[in-house]
């Protein structure tokens, strides 16, 4: 194995976009140290914004995981398991005052790996910044119970960490899907082992490099770069993992499930989603309007909340369909790296490839292309990921890009007559992440929020979240719970202890 030192200029280097062509040449991050891979191998990463290649990264093997395992599992069982739930806090602050104070070079260098435009992007180094602030708090409320027994005996639960965390996140929200699960497991006092999706692990390596100042032990986090089907299988299939936390597709989930089912591994999914959104007739049109464009199109339409199924009641169809057709051409599809810039570009070439034949399929399957279904031509966008928000009305249940989760800037839109008619339709879908209503009806957003079989809705909103809310899926947008004091119940579990008060323990073989 060689150890690389990041030269300290290269986070200004990768958050300069002018940089030229230089490709930057990054080490992944374990046992406290940048770090290759053992075989040297690597893979490139690109930037959607242009197409080219801008960071290669260590392609990790099973003895790169391996290595990494026993890090965590060191530091589990040394420095960290003696750090207190006070000092715990104390680094979760340290962490959220480092990414704080280099919060406009992190902004860059998402948005170049990632292809979101860095008006949103800061949006999402806030939320991290709020997460480790958060869960700097949450580690001393971690707590266990006593039980009324009788004067002869006291019990109480400890609850205690789970150990060395396996987590797996996927390229759309990088640091804040990093967050997310690294703020919980280090309050609960995990270690932890984070697989960034592929295509963007510059910003996970960046983000490892930065927070050393906040002086972790070694061990305590690692990144492991490489692919999904080598250090992300390894990582689920390595038994000195207890627990795998995945964020990713509803496909390759499942695989996870059947993988850990082996040693019975704890896990938890945030997976997949086609999240209905139930306009009524008598809802505040123009919120509905904006709110429901920011649901489909933030992101480039690449977040699994996206509003990707769009139910109005019958009456207003036209108007809505007419306001919302004309907000989505008037979006700004440009460099993310631009303050103008409203929509980015894709994660690849390979998924905007996907997300067009989608839209192809709607339309061959009877829908009408309103607007978008296209990308641009012309310089300086034509070598970058970018597509245009699309539109198709008309849609139905059966058809693929209305069955499948697209997660792209694509949505369909359908009309359904009453509340009953709205519930079965937003229903019929085998996911379950989220889902938003709207109407000026108080009891029926009530109604309307209990019926719809989803982890999250929003009344009059969309995709609105924090770190106070938990948030996670029902059926097959998976289980678990992330943010908030809930997911404490999946980075801790409770061991009960009995004790026994009598004097005189009776001996059950006496007589
Ligand atoms: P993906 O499932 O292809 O990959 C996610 C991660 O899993 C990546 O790090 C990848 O390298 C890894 N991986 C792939 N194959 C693996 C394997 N066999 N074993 C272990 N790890 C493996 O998903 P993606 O394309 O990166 O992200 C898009 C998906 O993520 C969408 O389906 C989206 O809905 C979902 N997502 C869900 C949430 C949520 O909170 N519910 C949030 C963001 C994204």
């Amino acid at each position: 194995m060689t150890a690389t030192t990041h030269r300290p200029s290269e986070v200004a280097t990768l958050a300069d976009p002018q940089s030229g062509s230089d490709v930057a040449d990054l080490s992944m991050f374990v046992a406290g140290s940048p770090t290759s891979a053992i075989g040297g191998a690597t893979f490139d990463s690109y930037e959607p914004r242009s197409g080219r290649v801008w960071a290669t990264l260590p392609r990790s093997g099973a003895e790169d995981v391996d290595r990494a395992v026993r890090a965590a599992r060191a530091a589990f069982e040394g420095p960290w398991g003696a750090v207190s739930a006070a000092d715990r806090g104390r680094f979760l602050t340290k962490i959220a005052a480092v990414v704080d104070r280099h919060r406009e070079q992190l902004v860059v260098i998402e948005s170049r790996d990632n292809g979101k435009p860095v008006r949103e992007v800061r949006a999402e180094i806030d939320a991290v910044v709020r997460y480790f602030e958060y869960f700097a708090g949450v580690a001393q409320t971690v707590l266990g119970e006593t039980h009324p027994q009788a004067a002869t005996a006291f019990s109480y639960t400890r609850r205690e960490p789970v150990g060395v965390v396996g987590a797996i996140v996927p390229w759309n929200s990088p640091l804040l899907m990093l967050a997310w699960k690294l703020s919980p497991a280090l309050a609960g006092g995990n270690t932890i082992i984070l697989k960034p999706a592929e295509e963007t692990s510059v910003s996970a390596v960046v983000f490892a490099q930065l927070i050393a100042e906040a002086g972790l032990p070694d061990g305590v986090f690692n990144v492991v770069t490489g692919l999904g089907e080598e250090a992300g299988a390894a990582l689920v299939a390595h038994p000195g993992v207890d627990k795998i936390a995945f964020t990713g597709s509803t496909e390759v989930g499942k695989h996870i499930a059947a993988t850990a089912a082996n040693d019975l591994k704890l896990v938890t999914f945030e997976l997949g989603g086609k999240s209905p959104t139930l306009i009524f007739s008598d809802a505040d049109l123009d919120a509905a309007v904006h709110r429901t464009a920011y649901g489909i199109f933030s992101a480039a339409g690449q977040t699994c909340q996206a509003a990707s199924r769009i139910f109005v009641q019958e009456a207003i169809h036209d108007e809505f369909l007419d306001r919302f057709a004309t907000l989505a051409r008037s979006i700004r599809v440009g460099d993310p790296l631009s303050e103008r810039t409203q929509m980015g570009a894709q994660i690849s070439a390979q998924h905007r490839e996907r997300i067009a034949r989608y839209v192809a399929s709607g339309t061959q399957e009877g829908a009408t292309l309103v607007c978008g279904g296209t990308r641009p031509t012309e310089p300086p966008l034509a070598d970058g990921y970018y597509y245009s928000p699309t539109i198709l009305d008309g849609v139905n249940r059966d058809m693929k890009m209305i069955r499948e989760e697209i997660f792209g800037p694509v949505t369909g839109i359908q009309t359904f007559t009453d509340e009953a008619d709205a519930l079965a339709k937003a229903n019929d879908t085998e996911y379950g992440l989220a889902g938003s209503v709207w109407t000026r009806d108080v009891a029926r957003a009530h109604r309307v929020a209990a019926g719809i079989a989803a982890g999250l809705i929003w009344v009059n909103t969309t995709r609105t979240i924090n770190h106070l809310v938990p948030f996670g899926g029902y059926k097959q947008s998976g289980y678990g719970r992330e943010g908030g004091q809930a997911v404490m119940e999946h980075y801790t579990r409770i061991k009960s202890v009995w004790v026994d008060l009598q004097d005189d323990l009776p001996n059950w073989y006496a007589d």
